[in-house]
């Protein structure tokens, strides 16, 4: 079973116990499971570089997947695309019919898609649909990543982690969301916002500025010492994270980054941002 079957087993073991769930987990929900059902469309991706062509463009510090290598089938992303519009209809506020409208229109679909996935600016193409610009990027973050999530874990175990160590994912050039600190050493992990990716990472950096002050760089714990919240003083972000050596139930980390609402509120009480989103001033990418 994949981690996002097993996300959704616990979902719903949590209703039967609950009776009913938070909006926002109920919203991941529904996200999740159009997800898995996309999935289903999906063909096993097969890398198209060898082993050591890969290697050659870690060493260089340039993501595996690129664009146009990325092949899949434009209407299984436009009937996913279409699903997530509704399910944001049907759980925010966000004025989502020219999202609904804009679904239909493959051509923008392709140029829209593609301009994310490089990290290029969507305001252009948002204000030609009348869609709100992070509303766009949401919708298709969440359109699109059953694909990338099937190429990255195709991918991932020709990446040499100890060579990377990066700021972006050695996959798909995302910004990290969430982190583990792994059972063995602690050593820190960086979860992708796009792909699920996990990579290697120095605990002593930054991860959105680079910052290597330690006198800059903290944490908060909770109680328990399970969760961190990592914050740079630099650049003003912060970092979730779970220490995987202060529990002994299974943690799936994509779900962590959902649960821990509330540490993104006392991120943003204590005056910082969430790092993954926009561009750090100094953002070298
Ligand atoms: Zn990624
Ligand atoms: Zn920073």
């Amino acid at each position: 079973m994949g981690v996002n079957e097993r996300i959704l087993e616990k979902i719903e073991g949590w209703q039967q116990e609950e009776g009913s769930l938070p909006e926002v987990v109920e919203f991941y929900r529904d996200l999740l499971r159009a997800q898995v059902e996309a999935v289903a469309y999906i063909p096993t991706p097969q890398p198209d570089a060898t082993k050591a062509e890969i290697v050659a463009q870690i060493r260089q510090g340039v993501p595996v997947l690129k664009w146009n290598a990325l092949p899949f089938d434009w209407s299984i992303f436009q009937n996913l695309f279409q699903k997530v519009a509704a399910i944001i209809n049907e759980h925010t506020d966000s004025p989502s019919d020219n999202l609904k409208a804009a679904a239909g229109d493959i051509a923008f679909l392709k140029e829209v898609t593609k301009a994310w996935y490089e990290n290029s600016s969507l305001s252009p193409l948002a204000e030609q649909q009348s869609i709100d610009e992070e509303l766009l990027e949401s919708a298709i973050h969440y359109a699109l990543k059953p694909f990338l999530a099937a190429h990255a874990e195709a991918l991932i175990g020709l990446v040499p982690q100890e060579q990377w160590r990066l700021r972006y994912c050695p996959i798909c050039g995302g910004k990290p969301d969430f982190a583990c600190l792994d059972t063995e050493k602690g050593a820190r992990w960086l979860l992708c916002s796009r792909c699920d990716t996990e990579w290697l990472f120095q605990r002593l950096e930054c991860p959105y500025c680079g910052n290597k002050d330690g006198e800059k760089l903290h944490y908060f714990s909770d109680d328990e010492g399970l969760y961190r919240l990592y914050v740079c003083q630099r650049c003003k972000s912060y970092l979730k994270a779970i220490d995987l050596r202060q529990t002994e139930s299974e943690i799936l980390p994509p779900l962590e980054r959902v649960m821990t609402a509330d540490m993104d509120r006392q991120g943003q009480e204590k005056g910082y941002r969430m790092g993954w989103v926009g561009t750090a001033s100094d953002d070298k990418r």
